[in-house]
């Protein structure tokens, strides 16, 4: 097996620069099964943060679909399959709100993208509202939402950011105040946009707030927000790539956890557990107003490989009932988690298989991002792959394949004991 170092090397060589990798010590994995991940050494490392290989890595019944439809026939959506419109019905069917169309691509970016051209299509404005603390992808378009670094080209000032809400730190001072205050941050923001003269068409958001750190936000959290962005004759947009297909445990969709309902849902990450599908349900005016507009055709997207993949998981998540192992197991792990005892612990929380550990050092958050990456790194070397989230990266995510197990949630706590054991507050 070639040495890490000259994988590096050629990795910069053949990719180029800034290729970054997880890890101080970069992990080779050459295979997965479950929650179970090999290194090229044999070594075995419990998988707590991949989203997409959903059902588990290696799942066989997603390779069974795909390898059987791959070798039967695989073309474009411009020929007619059954395959795609199965998917469609069965998709919607988790759905409420009149979510009845679908587009399917093949990243979540691509998902958001059209989205957000939805939006624009209705509304007949370019305005767009997203928090500040946020990703939604990398087209031109997308990549103007994004918090961490200035898109090429510059800031666009058609796009306006707002606070994006925190458990620590609520927006408007208390947990009680904040579904108002973030409300209101989204009026000041609708109200620029029109002074501006771009008008506001879209707001965009996650519903479970995954990259701004996944605070604690109670149902109906957003009902305030609705009644702004609806005064404003604006649509909803929400990006379910983190919290969709029933990660959260209690609910197949973020937007129902939190009560929202939305006008378009895209949806990527686990969908193909790890095949590139991702996919755009809207209701049928929209699509229709969308599809007469711009005559949008995606050459992988939707084709019969990436349906078969989609309708695998799904059966696999009922037939394993793998949502409700997310509600058991998570409720397990995160009573375990709260068991936790280590100075820079600020607090424990999640839904699900989607857990998060937030650290600060008396108070501070971002005086406690270096520990966090010490604790993702101490993980890393007892074997366990996790890693940070937040505005500093100074909280852990955990965020595991949707059949992780008790014993696996053992497994993860006890090394993080250890781990934290090992570090200074
Ligand atoms: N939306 C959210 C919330 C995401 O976290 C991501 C990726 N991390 C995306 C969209 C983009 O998805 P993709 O990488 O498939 O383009």
């Amino acid at each position: 097996m070639p040495e890490i170092a000259t994988l590096l090397k050629r990795r910069a060589r053949l990719l180029g620069p800034n290729m970054t990798t997880f890890y101080d010590n970069p992990v080779h994995i050459v295979r997965g099964d479950g929650a179970w991940l090999w290194d090229a050494d044999g070594h075995r490392f419990l998988d707590c943060y991949n989203n997409v290989p959903h059902v588990g890595h290696a799942h066989p019944k997603v390779v069974e679909a795909i390898t059987r439809q791959a070798a039967t026939l695989n073309t474009h959506t411009r020929y007619l399959h059954e395959g795609i419109l199965d998917y469609a019905e069965r998709l919607t069917d988790t759905m409420q709100h009149d979510l009845e169309t679908l587009i399917m691509v093949c990243t979540g970016s691509e998902a958001n993208d059209i989205a957000l051209r939805m939006g624009r299509a209705v509304t007949g404005k370019t305005g767009i509202v997203c928090t500040d603390n946020t990703y939604h992808g990398n087209t031109d378009l997308v990549s103007h939402l994004s918090a961490k670094k200035t898109p090429i080209g510059g800031a666009v000032d058609w796009v306006k950011k707002v606070p994006s809400p925190d458990t620590l730190a609520p927006l408007g001072g208390s947990v009680d105040a904040q579904p108002q205050a973030f409300a209101d941050e989204i009026q000041k923001a609708i109200d620029a946009l029109e002074a501006e003269g771009h008008g506001f068409g879209t707001l965009i958001l996650c519903p479970f707030f995954a990259n701004e750190g996944f605070p604690d936000l109670p149902k109906g959290f957003l009902d305030p927000t609705v009644e702004v962005v609806r005064r404003a004759g604006g649509v909803i947009i929400a990006d379910e790539v983190q919290p969709g297909f029933g990660r959260t445990g209690r609910n197949f969709w973020g937007h129902d956890r939190i009560g929202l309902a939305p006008d378009i849902v895209t949806m990527g990450k686990p969908m193909g557990n790890g095949h590139p599908v991702a996919a755009v349900v809207t209701r049928p005016e929209i699509m229709a107003e969308f599809r007469t507009r711009f005559g949008y055709f995606n050459t992988f997207g939707g084709n019969p490989v990436s349906a078969a993949a989609a309708m695998a998981v799904l059966d696999v998540l009922e037939d394993e009932g793998l949502v409700e192992n997310a509600r058991d197991t998570g409720d397990y792990t995160l009573g375990l988690l709260k068991e936790l005892d280590h100075p820079m612990i600020a607090d424990i929380r999640g839904a699900g298989m989607f857990l998060g550990v937030e650290f600060a050092k008396d108070g501070d958050t971002q005086a406690a991002a270096a520990f966090c990456a010490q604790t993702v790194e101490g993980m890393r070397e007892r074997g366990v792959l996790l890693h940070s989230v937040g505005r500093h990266y100074h909280g852990i995510k955990i965020r595991p394949p949707m059949c992780f197990d008790k014993a696996q949630a053992d497994v993860l706590v006890e090394t993080l004991s250890a781990t934290l054991k090992a570090l200074p507050a």
